[in-house]
């Protein structure tokens, strides 16, 4: 273990988030130099400060969401981190909840308040609702009231997705998604679509929104979605499509702490329950993968170390 420089902190891992862009790193659909370690996320106790280290100390609990100097690393027992990625839990959030929800319920929150800007009483559709991000998302927009459509592939998925707070479930293997969309919104559509599935579902997801609704689409868990004609939008009803990323909401210190805030409240108020789905040994990283990839989880996954 290297010791830790200025400004760094040695982090002793209680518990490692599992997320679905890890799969996208391990396979090189994002590319990243190499060799690399893998995971973004993690939540720990600090065990060694760098030198001026003055707002945090020895035992705080803290988590992170994105790459340290090594790039990425997160899937480790410890590891020594800059201080200027790290939140400082708060007393009632503990350390495997922390690294099931930072990086979801952040992107969770980016997405819903910030890019969408969704407002109670609009209409919208969730994909993947009883995954990590879906069921996060489905009780944060329940929270402020919006109406929400919920997809997944099983029925037993669709009852957690109700039980998060959807108020009409739909099968993603269901022919005729956009159909059943406009019937359950008298003929107009939803305002948003929130899309982490990608390829397979941007096309039933554009004939899914009202005219001018917005399509965000942000993750590619079927494949990324490529050759788009942007005369389709015109066609769909002067609809929008964004490919945001968590990077570019939480882009300054400030950002990132008022998201963060918003989270840590959404999650201590009770709104936003954190379901782990599976715990794995850190060992058996490579199941928790393969597991992932399957459709087989829901809720959140994390690895201990
Ligand atoms: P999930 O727990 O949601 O797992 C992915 C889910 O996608 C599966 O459970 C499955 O649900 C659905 N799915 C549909 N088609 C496929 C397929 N062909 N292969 C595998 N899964 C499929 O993962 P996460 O919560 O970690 O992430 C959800 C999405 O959010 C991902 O696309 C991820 O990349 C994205 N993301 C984007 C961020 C950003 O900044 N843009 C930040 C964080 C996450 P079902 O069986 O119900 O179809």
């Amino acid at each position: 273990m290297p010791t830790p420089s200025a400004g760094e902190v040695t982090i002793e891992h209680s518990a490692i988030g599992l997320n679905f862009i890890d799969t996208y790193h391990r396979t090189g659909l994002y590319p990243v130099p190499l060799p690399s370690g893998l995971g973004l996320e993690a939540a720990g106790t600090i065990t060694a400060l760098g030198e001026g280290v003055d707002t945090l100390q020895i035992g705080d609990r803290v988590a992170y969401m994105g790459p340290g100097k090594d790039g990425l690393g997160a899937y480790a027992t410890r590891r020594v981190m800059p201080v200027a990625g790290l939140f400082k839990l708060p007393d009632d959030v503990p350390s495997d909840i922390a690294a099931a929800a930072l990086l979801k319920a952040a992107t969770v929150e980016g997405l819903v308040e910030r890019c969408a800007k969704v407002q109670a009483g609009d209409w919208v559709l969730v994909h993947a609702a009883a995954g990590g991000v879906g069921l996060i998302m489905v009780q944060w927009l329940s929270a402020i009231g919006a109406n929400i459509i919920a997809t997944a592939s099983t029925d037993a998925k669709l009852e957690l997705a109700k039980n998060a707070g959807a108020h009409h479930t739909i099968l993603s293997s269901a022919g005729d998604l956009p159909e059943q969309v406009k019937t359950i919104t008298k003929g107009t559509g939803v305002s948003a679509v929130f899309d982490g599935v990608g390829k397979d579902t941007f096309a039933v997801s554009l004939d899914c929104l009202a005219p001018r609704g917005l399509l965000v689409s942000f993750g590619n868990a079927s494949g990324p979605v490529e050759g788009v004609n942007l005369g389709i939008l015109a066609q769909k009803g002067s609809v929008f499509v964004t490919r945001p990323t968590l990077g570019h909401y939480y882009a300054t210190p400030e950002d990132a702490a008022a998201g963060i805030a918003r989270v840590w409240e959404m999650i201590g108020s009770g709104k936003v329950k954190i379901t782990i789905g599976a715990t794995y040994p850190l060992t058996d990283a490579a199941a928790a993968h393969r597991d992932l990839a399957a459709r087989k989880t829901t809720g959140s996954t994390i690895l201990l170390p």
